[in-house]
């Protein structure tokens, strides 16, 4: 790997989105942008001062008296119109996460794809937001229900979904009613700008989704602001914790979804080869920079030494390359002194295969390594890598690769591979996770589920997108009416009872 290349004489400058229109950030404080595959700076963007943030809320705020009185039918409308566009310019989208991610082309139009599907839910909308209706609960009375949105809220996204994990939080948020302000993360800032512009062009009203880029300051901005309901943030652990504190201690509603060590159990009567592609891929693809990529192979009883051989065998046909190039299947990690940390953990255990060696010699790229005989306690066990190293457990029986999930203190996602249908089924009743695969390596809900880890990946009590995502951007509110004649009228201190 070289030495990070000198940045143009002029960058790209990436503009917070206000209002419906672009605003170029005042606080004179920046971070870079890089193109990770060659380690070049492509862009810089401006990181957004409490002003900044309060003039995204009011905007937000403003738009939202009007926001909220859009009909179902039009705004279920104006989500087709998204779904349109953003389905026929998924490319260009792609290519936009593929320049400043790393992730290669096809991997980053799986996430358009899959982040398509929770806009595609969103069209449903006049239907998930149907209530229950009891005539005559009481004589002459009805009782029903509405679920009405919250207001102003606010997302705060992580590098390594720049487009679908916003979509996670706006499409539900916006459907629904509420008005939006994103903070992306800073790695990865053009995806949100991008989507506002395509937003607006579809016809959303002004004010009612808005950028600002930023650090920790925007960041406290919005969980400190009076005008914002709700937060919903995705990121890593420490951060996810210190949100859910803030924006709760601050009455906002939160969910914070956080970092993830995700392991796959091989049990001895799997098909060695199905494992094994399983494991490639799930390890390796998007670099290992999923919160679902598995990390922690466990392999049980006398599947470890085939396994590993299978895997060995596969990890060099992986090609590992610039994303923007159609024959990649890996690309490198988000920056220079991530790769580096990354990298880190191939000094300690057994390294059978070293992503140091044989990498591409410029950007920030790490070949896929994989480390055998990884304990708990030891630092590459423990800690979620979020990079291309698979680690690889041994243990004698289910009971302990149960046991070495569930003390696990993250419950993302977890995977088993079996042919044995009953042992399947006792493993999704036993594991302590939020997302079971069996013989699924990266059990991502579908969009009319919803997706959440337990333990130290999730804080809050909903789940994000699906049904809980509705359930989240709305309150619920039970009218019970009558309508009696009033010559019937009379005063009456008790307390009413149902008659
Ligand atoms: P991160 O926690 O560093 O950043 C997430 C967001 O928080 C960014 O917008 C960032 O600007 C902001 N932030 C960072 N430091 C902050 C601070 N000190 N105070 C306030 N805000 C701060 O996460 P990341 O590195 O961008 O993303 C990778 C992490 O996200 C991994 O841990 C991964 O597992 C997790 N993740 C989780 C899920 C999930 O669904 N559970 C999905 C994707 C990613």
């Amino acid at each position: 790997m070289t030495e990070t290349i000198e940045a143009p004489a002029t960058l790209r400058q990436i503009n917070h989105w206000i209002g419906g229109h672009s605003v170029a950030g005042t606080s004179g404080r920046k971070g870079p942008v890089y193109n990770p595959a060659t380690g070049r700076q492509s862009g810089e963007v401006g990181f957004a001062t409490v002003e900044e943030v309060d003039a995204a809320v009011q905007a937000a705020k403003a738009a939202f008296v009007t926001w909220r009185e859009v009909s179902l039918a039009k705004r279920a409308e104006l989500f087709f119109r998204i779904r349109e566009l953003v389905h026929e310019r998924r490319d260009e989208m792609a290519r936009i996460l593929t320049s400043e991610h790393g992730k290669v082309l096809s991997d980053a139009t799986g996430e358009v794809t899959r982040g398509l599907e929770v806009i595609e839910f969103c069209c449903g909308l006049p239907t998930l937001l149907k209530s229950e209706f009891s005539e005559q609960a009481s004589t002459g009375i009805d009782v029903y229900s509405i679920r009405q949105p919250l207001g102003v809220v606010a997302g705060i996204t992580p590098f390594n979904f720049p487009a679908m994990v916003p979509m996670w939080m706006w499409a539900p948020a916006i459907a629904c009613g509420n008005t939006f302000v994103l903070k992306p993360s800073e790695k990865d800032p053009s995806a949100s700008v991008w989507t506002a512009e395509l937003l607006k062009e579809a016809g959303l009203p002004d004010g009612v989704f808005n950028v600002v880029h930023g650090d920790k300051v925007a960041v406290d901005a919005v969980l400190e602001h009076p005008d914002i309901a709700a937060v919903s943030f995705v990121g890593s652990t420490p951060i996810a914790r210190y949100v859910y504190e803030k924006a709760t201690a601050n009455g906002k509603r939160c969910q914070a979804l956080g970092g993830a060590k995700n392991h796959m159990i091989v049990l001895p009567d799997a098909d060695i080869d199905m494992a094994a592609d399983a494991a490639v891929s799930a390890a390796y693809g998007s670099a290992g920079e999923r919160c679902m990529a598995v990390s922690m192979l466990v392999a049980v009883g006398a599947v470890a030494d085939p396994l590993i051989e299978a895997i060995k065998e596969r990890i060099p046909k992986v090609k590992v390359g610039d994303g923007l190039d159609p024959s990649s299947e890996m690309g490198p990690l988000i920056t220079r002194e991530h790769r580096e940390k990354v990298a880190s953990y191939l000094d300690e255990g057994k390294v059978l295969v070293d992503g140091r060696e044989n990498c591409p010699d410029q950007g920030f790229f790490l070949a896929p390594s994989l480390i055998d005989d990884l304990k708990p306690g030891m630092r590459a066990y423990e800690d979620e890598i979020f990079g291309p190293v698979l680690g690889v457990t041994r243990v004698a029986t289910y009971d302990e690769a149960v046991r070495l999930v569930n003390e696990s203190p993250y419950g993302n996602g977890t995977a088993i591979f079996t042919r044995d249908g009953g042992v399947a089924r006792q493993f999704q009743f036993d594991a302590q996770a939020g997302m079971v695969g069996i013989n699924v390596p990266i059990p991502v809900p579908v969009a009319y589920y919803s997706f959440g880890g337990w333990k130290g990946s999730l804080f809050g009590d909903r789940h994000i997108y699906g049904p809980e995502g509705i359930d989240f951007y709305t309150r619920g509110k039970v009218v019970t009416s009558r309508w009696p004649d009033p010559a019937t009228s009379k005063v009456d201190l008790g307390f009413p009872q149902t008659r």
